[in-house]
């Protein structure tokens, strides 16, 4: 069968739930047996997000091959639970600068370089090279923003071109709107849709299917107008409620068959029973949630919650498969201090400390991981939570006077946490930072590894200061704690637990981008059940 192509647009307004849309086709087309890839282009100039802020953009999710993507791709991986790579994120920036890379070493032979061909040919082939690299049977694309943006124009052209080039039946449009409820006079409003669809005709492209996000049940009526005023047939018009549990759009695009009409339509071979029961089981474990469990999040970016978009969902993740809601508390570090800790963290179940980026509020967040130490309180430290927990230790349990981090304090007399490319030995950090999967080896007997049940894991990384092991003598002296990961051809610190407490541990890498809904990660897991009983014990 040759590679089927479904492009993801949106219209009317943004934040409608493409990305969900894009994950649940591409979940249930999984369950039909195909393989499934997904990519999302965003028409923005930046080359990727890993140098915008966390506050304009949310957090940057990172892939196995350590490209730093939007977030939407943590939505995709989390749902089809396929790793995806740098073909997976590309934006205009991009695209423009591997053009004009080309035009400066010749390659177009003299040609005036173009949006029509040179961009639109960039972006199809970016498409293909997807579908090449992943060796999937259907790619799903989504684009980012809203049709008729002056930004997202070069993609909606170079999607239209591709229709013409893979064949007709290879080729589906999914647009996704809004139908707004009007209050006053009871109805939903189909008005705006039927523009939308007509900007997007008017670029050439129409529609196979219409997905209208909307507040209400949509009714047959509406439905009706919509397949009438925009060509497309009513059983291709389809209702996406806003959901309480975003995984349950999967079951409700099943139900109105979409997964069917897809499959007819593009003449694709594959099973055509399903079996979603994991799912299902999923969805009932949620709704069977009554115990309640109080985790603060102690960091940087605290007015934002999508800035730790993955960690949040990795505690739910966890939280689900005890049949137990994760209530998670953003507390901003900056104010917290010896005197206030207690009553800004004293009710918490279990502290959390993600990653970041910079000083503003460290000594705060110091000032909660040794009160997670001394109360014995559940304490997961993730990246620069880590960093923070080895300074932590160093200051006030093996009194390495002014132990810090270089990225915090450059003159610093003890660099705990240093920047240490010596300590690489030959491993590409790919740019200045280390990112991607990393291969890390448990200790025997420790709780890392009791957590994992096995001794040789690969997780993620994206940070540039490391632990300096020229100060491992002395943690290891005193013998309180322990360095439970490390990387095996490096020998750099990956893990870092204490012996006597109830559950103390953290990762210089980043578990929350491997949690899965149906697979939660080993040391989200741990955490939560330990703060679960640490909430019992109260
Ligand atoms: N700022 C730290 C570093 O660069 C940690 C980064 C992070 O938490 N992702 O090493």
């Amino acid at each position: 069968m040759k590679t089927k192509y479904i492009f993801i647009t949106g219209g009317v307004v943004s934040s409608l739930g493409k990305g969900i849309s894009a994950s649940s086709i591409g979940v249930l087309l999984k369950k039909h047996g195909l393989k499934v890839f997904m990519q999302k282009f965003d028409p923005y100039l930046n080359y990727d997000p890993g140098t915008m802020s966390p506050y304009q953009h949310g957090e940057v999710f990172v892939t196995n091959d350590g490209a730093e993507t939007d977030l939407d791709l943590g939505h995709y991986e989390r749902f089809i639970d396929e790793s995806l790579t740098k073909e997976s994120s590309v934006t205009s920036g991009k695209i423009y600068k591997s053009v004009i890379d080309k035009e400066r070493k010749g390659e177009y032979l003299g040609a005036t370089v173009q949006v029509v061909p040179h961009i639109t040919n960039e972006i199809k082939a970016r498409i293909r090279k997807a579908a090449m690299i992943s060796g999937a049977d259907v790619v799903i694309t989504e684009i980012g923003g809203t049709v008729g943006d002056i930004e997202s124009l070069p993609f909606i052209e170079a999607i239209r071109q591709f229709k013409g080039e893979e064949g007709y039946e290879n080729v589906l449009y999914v647009h996704n709107t809004l139908i707004p409820y009007l209050k006053t006079s009871e109805e939903l409003k189909t008005k705006p849709t039927q523009h939308s669809v007509k900007d997007l005709q008017g670029f050439g492209i129409q529609p196979d299917v219409i997905i209208l996000r909307s507040e209400k049940k949509v009714p047959d009526t509406a439905k009706e107008k919509v397949s009438m005023f925009c060509n497309v047939p009513k059983e291709a018009v389809l209702e996406a409620l806003d959901q309480k549990i975003i995984y349950e759009i999967i079951e409700s695009f099943h139900k109105q068959h979409l997964d069917d009409y897809i499959i007819d339509k593009m003449h694709i071979e594959c099973d055509r029973d399903i079996d979603l029961s994991d799912w299902n089981g999923l969805i009932s474990n949620i709704k069977a949630c009554q115990e309640t469990v109080n985790i603060a999040l102690v960091g940087k970016y605290c007015d934002l919650p999508d800035a730790y978009l993955s960690v949040n969902e990795a505690l739910k993740h966890a939280g689900y498969e005890r049949k137990v809601k994760v209530n998670i508390k953003f507390v901003d570090g900056t104010p917290i201090n010896e005197s206030n800790v207690q009553e800004i963290l004293g009710e918490f179940d279990g502290i959390i400390v993600p990653g970041g980026f910079g000083v503003r509020g460290t000594e705060g967040i110091i000032e909660s991981i040794k009160f997670a130490r001394t109360k014995n309180i559940p304490f997961l430290g993730i990246c620069f939570g880590m960093q923070l927990a080895t300074i932590e230790y160093a200051r006030n349990v093996l009194k390495i006077e002014n132990a810090n981090s270089s990225e915090l304090d450059e003159s610093c007399k003890n660099a705990i946490i240093d920047y240490l490319p010596d300590q690489y030995k030959g491993i590409s950090l790919g740019g200045t930072m280390r990112l991607g999967s990393y291969n890390c080896e448990l200790v025997e007997g420790s709780l890392a590894h009791k957590l994992y049940e096995t001794k040789d894991i690969q997780e993620r990384h994206r940070h540039r200061y490391e632990f300096n092991n020229k100060y491992e003598e002395i943690y290891l002296k005193e013998g309180g704690s322990l360095f439970s990961g490390f990387n095996p051809e490096t020998g750099l610190k990956e893990i870092f637990e204490l012996k006597n407490h109830k559950f103390f541990i953290a990762s210089q890498f980043h578990p929350e981008f491997k949690s899965r809904p149906l697979r939660p990660h080993p040391l989200f897991r741990g955490f939560i059940g330990a703060s679960i009983d640490h909430k019992n014990e109260k």
